[in-house]
């Protein structure tokens, strides 16, 4: 498995936009994941490892798109009247072939025999006996769906990188593959940091909070289809650090913390990275987030995320699913899309630096798409994520908001996949 580059995430750059991370991270970010066969039952949602070639023509022969009479479209400029002389259904055709003056009738998705073209629904003829009565003004070549009009025997229908969803699955399906090669899941490692931290169920002591992030972005993880490790919580000690990330190095291809990577006396992942391999604070200019601690542990990617629940969502959510996307061989072309709405509110912010706000899309009674915005913002407020629907985001020229101005919001429906 190829893993990163020594220290590939070094930068020297003392302020980076957020377009420069996202770009520097793309860079880093390439597939360090196998290939392995799975059954297309299991193959739901995985990433496809190889491109795919059509082994054959879908459909792979010219049938009917309706139930009706098929015909040549010859004989019927002749006459109006034809006579009937067979009939086909799906998956039991008609063995002959239909000469001038004949029809046969057909069922939808019923092979189209020799001599046929053209099919007129069933609702606009008129049948006696043996003689089918056929309206003025069918079209040559009607209803008729023609072989390889779906996928042509030769092209390539899907390239490798690319997310295998419901209409993907069905498209291997009509091609009848079986075993797709996917690309295996990203192992990701996943720590808390700090002493203060318990585990829900566990009782509750003064002085102790229960750790919330881990279950977010085992959440967040799960969605975007990784294999997690979860190592629980770490304590805030030099040597446990230390030994539970060189031991999650040797069993992950990505490591997350959360917490622990600011200066304060008691912040050791800092260290502990740094002891078994490269740390580097990049300063990205954003709100909320303090540096974001981007490294590596022996082959490992490491990034520390803040310890602040709605921070180290937001991080995760801007630049840690961009780092999955490329490790795991997701096409970049993957990205979430904003939609655009109204701002219901009026906000003053500094330029020069991206803010995400936790932010609710709705549509209005004039049928227009309007974007609230929390009324607290605080790093620590998890309120805020339940009540939002997606993040608001003010571009770095942005200097102040205004009711009716046109905003940009992510969806989390976008930012979760
Ligand atoms: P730190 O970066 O470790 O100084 O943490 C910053 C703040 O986030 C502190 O108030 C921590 O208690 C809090 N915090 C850190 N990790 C978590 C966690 N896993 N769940 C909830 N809060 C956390
Ligand atoms: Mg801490």
């Amino acid at each position: 498995m190829p893993r990163l580059p020594n220290d590939c995430f070094a930068n020297s750059a003392d302020m980076i936009s957020v377009d420069q991370a996202r770009e520097q991270i793309a860079k880093v970010a390439n597939t360090c994941a196998d290939i392995e066969q799975v059954s297309i039952d299991k193959a739901g949602f995985r990433i496809l490892g190889e491109d795919i070639i059509a082994n054959m023509d879908v459909p792979p022969a010219g049938n009917s798109a309706v139930d009706g009479y098929a015909f040549s479209f010859a004989s019927y400029q002749d006459s109006k009247t034809l006579v009937c002389v067979g009939r086909s259904a799906a998956g039991a055709p008609f063995s002959g072939s239909v000469q001038k003056g004949e029809c046969i009738q057909i069922f939808t998705g019923a092979l189209l025999p020799a001599g046929c073209n053209t099919i007129a629904m069933v609702e606009d003829v008129t049948v006696h006996g043996q003689k089918v009565f056929f309206p003025e003004g069918l079209k040559d070549g009607a209803n008729h769906r023609k072989a390889g009009e779906d996928l042509k025997k030769g092209s390539l229908i899907l390239k490798a990188g690319t997310r295998l969803r419901p209409q993907e699955l069905g498209q291997l399906a009509s091609i009848g593959k079986c075993e797709i090669p996917v690309y295996t899941k990203l192992k990701v490692g996943l720590f808390s940091t700090g002493d203060e931290l318990c585990n829900p169920g566990d009782a509750h002591k003064p002085g102790s909070i229960f750790d919330t992030n881990r279950f977010m972005i085992r959440t967040l993880l799960e969605n975007y289809g990784c294999c997690i490790q979860d190592y629980g919580i770490l304590e805030d000690k030099l040597a446990t650090v230390k030994d539970a990330l060189a031991k999650a190095a040797d069993e992950c291809d990505l490591i997350l913390t959360s917490g622990g990577v600011s200066m304060g006396d008691e912040d050791h992942v800092k260290a502990a990275v740094e002891a078994t391999g490269n740390l580097h604070f990049w300063r990205i200019a954003i709100k909320p987030g303090r540096p974001l601690a981007m490294g590596q542990v022996k082959s490992a990617a490491f990034v520390g995320l803040p310890g602040n629940p709605v921070a180290a969502l937001v991080c995760a959510l801007q630049f840690v699913r961009p780092l999955i996307t490329g490790l795991s061989g997701l096409n970049m072309k993957d990205a979430a899309l904003p939609v655009f709405g109204k701002s219901s509110f009026l906000m003053d912010k500094k330029p020069g630096r991206t803010e995400w706000l936790r932010g609710r899309y709705r549509i209005n009674e004039q049928n227009e798409p309007v974007i609230d915005k929390y009324s607290q913002d605080g790093s620590g407020i998890i309120s805020s994520l339940t009540w939002a629907n997606g993040l608001i985001e003010l571009g770095e020229d942005v200097n102040r908001v205004e009711p009716g101005n046109m905003i940009r919001f992510y969806p989390f429906t976008e930012l979760f996949k």
